[in-house]
């Protein structure tokens, strides 16, 4: 498997440093690193990491806002760094794709574990992404099929079973899966007449 690739934006660069450091002693990449939120959002869009590691504090734009943009509109989990607990701005995390926070400083014993915890939930959520699409696509094949047969059963007078037979044999005999055959049908461009 690849090494994680890890987007950093902090501000204060003798954290950063160190935060770097951390991260490529336990065998990440830090893909690119940015000072301030803009920064941050301009790289996340073309670097593409699999994970952000977000300073709240920070010029520009602040950490919460431009994690919302990243989580939002790209997916990419982002791991927030705090100088302090507040309840307010978990709440505001809340609403994003947050994985978590630490609040500084910061210790390699506490980050290497948040940023494994974060990696996995983004994998998990993306598998489930890929499962729904999956299941969406079925769906939307049968819904097809079902479309088909019904103006087959239109056109011809057929039951239900004629109909769905006719799609199996012309599907079998053409050598075209069902679920093309019904998209050409209901396109008009085959007739369905086998
Ligand atoms: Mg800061």
């Amino acid at each position: 498997m690849n090494k994680p690739r890890i987007l950093l934006a902090e501000d204060e660069s003798i954290l950063r440093m160190d935060l770097r450091e951390m991260l490529k002693e336990s065998g990440y990449v830090v893909a690119g690193e940015a000072g301030d939120g803009d920064k941050a959002l301009e790289l996340a869009h073309t670097i593409r990491p699999d994970l952000v590691i977000m300073d709240i504090k920070m010029p520009k734009m602040n950490g919460l806002k431009a994690a919302r943009i990243i989580s939002r509109s790209l997916g990419i989990p982002v791991l927030l760094l705090t100088a302090y607990s507040q309840k307010d701005f978990i709440e505001e995390a809340k609403q994003s794709f947050v994985t978590g926070y630490l609040v500084k400083p910061i210790r390699k014993s506490q980050l290497i574990p948040a940023v494994e915890v974060s990696l996995g939930q983004a994998r998990r959520i993306h598998d489930l992404q890929g499962e729904i699409s999956g299941l969406e696509a079925k769906l939307e094949t049968r819904k097809r099929v079902e479309r088909a047969k019904g103006k087959l059963m239109e056109q011809n007078g057929w039951s239900e079973e004629e109909a769905y037979h006719a799609l199996r044999c012309e599907s079998m005999e053409k050598r075209v899966p069902i679920e093309e055959l019904s998209r050409r049908i209901l396109g008009g461009d085959v007739k369905g007449s086998a």
